[in-house]
């Protein structure tokens, strides 16, 4: 019989992100699934009451908790001893956990401690008679594979964006507080420095990604490079479209060769083989030759669009639904101009 533990660090207010949600409902399913299995959560943080409260009727039989101000904050010797404490007062077999940066950085370590497995970047679970099996995809997303384990405990990581978030009715709840031997802390949290919200370029909720290509900075029709207006027609862009930054290899690299660059753009924007796979309903590359080892960080966008003044661009080798042959200037410069008279 399996137990399945959902595992979860809280936000600063002691509840859970949209992704421990999602990562609820897929253990709730699994438990629902795997006949006979029992259901526990284990919630980690500097108060985990309100994330119990929030998850009382979701069919846990169990609510395992760690909390304090040492547990506040991301860090690894602390994050690992409360995971595994949780993990062996519940007797879990399968540790369900969403792969946030507190996950991913601790329970490799953590299933080593307890003498387990894991498996990371999961983007589906399922139980085929009676057997747990997890999707996940390999090479730089090109080949989707199912997995299952013998060995238990099995640490599964779910990805965000592949199950629905829980939003079950809050109840009242009752924490089991687990006791944690602390480590020697050797590492303090001193304050988090992050961008304002409407500089941060990353989106992951946005329904559109707009990626920017290294002709953003390039010699224009007139001779001219305009790093400046580039600059500013991007961020006008995604300001009024909510919409969420990529870019190419290309674009990210150049500040390395001391070219004019676009100040906001880091090597976090890259999409592609050797950046991030980002999952949008729809993209528009601008000013970006659609280049394979690019192209394949767009297996997840569903419609694509791109803005080239090259017809034989790549784009137009089948890899976008709809090519504009167009100065991207130009057409930002418009579609900027329409969205404020609409907005
Ligand atoms: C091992 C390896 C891994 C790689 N990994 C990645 C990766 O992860 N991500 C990635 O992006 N690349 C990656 N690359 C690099 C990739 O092959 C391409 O070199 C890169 O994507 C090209 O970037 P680009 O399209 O921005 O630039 P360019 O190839 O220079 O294209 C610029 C485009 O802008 C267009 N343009 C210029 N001005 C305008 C205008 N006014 N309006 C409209 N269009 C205009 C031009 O027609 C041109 O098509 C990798 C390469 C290798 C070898």
């Amino acid at each position: 019989m399996e137990t399945i533990l959902f595992l979860a660090f809280t936000e600063a207010d002691g509840s859970l992100g949209q992704l421990a949600l999602e990562t609820l409902s897929a253990a709730q399913s699994l438990a629902t699934s795997l006949t006979g299995s029992k259901f526990v959560a284990g919630l980690i943080g500097a108060t985990v009451q309100p994330a119990a409260e929030a998850i009382a009727t979701s069919g846990v039989v169990r609510l395992l908790g760690v909390s304090g101000v040492e547990f506040a904050q991301s860090r690894y010797s602390t994050d690992a001893a409360a995971a595994e404490a949780i993990a062996k007062s519940a007797g879990a077999t399968i540790i369900l956990a969403p792969a946030g940066s507190r996950a991913n950085r601790t329970l490799a370590g953590v299933a080593q401690r307890l003498g387990g497995r894991i498996d990371t970047h999961v983007t589906a679970l399922a139980a085929t008679d009676g057997k747990p099996a997890v999707t996940r995809w390999y090479y730089r997303q090109r080949m989707e594979g199912v997995l299952s384990r013998s060995s238990r405990p099995w640490i599964v990581l779910l990805e965000s964006g592949c199950a629905p978030a829980y939003a079950g009715p809050a109840g009242s709840a009752t924490v089991e507080g687990v006791l944690v031997a602390l480590p020697h802390i050797r590492t303090e949290v001193t304050g988090l420095k992050s961008p304002p919200a409407d500089q941060q370029t990353i989106r992951p909720d946005a329904k559109l990604l707009l990626v920017a290509g290294a002709g953003w900075t390039k010699k224009q029709p007139d001779g001219q490079a305009h790093a400046a207006e580039a600059e500013q027609l991007i961020l006008g862009f995604l300001q009024q479209a909510q919409a969420s930054l990529g870019s190419t290899k290309s674009l990210v690299d150049l500040s390395g060769e001391g070219q004019a660059v676009l100040k906001f753009m880091t090597h976090l924007n890259q999409v592609g083989q050797t950046g991030s796979t980002p999952r949008h309903q729809k993209g528009l590359a601008t000013c970006c030759h659609g280049e394979e080892p690019h192209t394949v960080g767009w297996r997840f966008i569903n419609e694509r669009r791109a803005i080239n003044l090259n017809a034989a661009c790549s784009w137009a080798q089948g890899k976008a639904d709809v090519l504009y042959v167009a100065d991207a200037f130009e057409v930002l410069r418009k579609v900027n101009a329409l969205l404020g008279a609409t907005s």
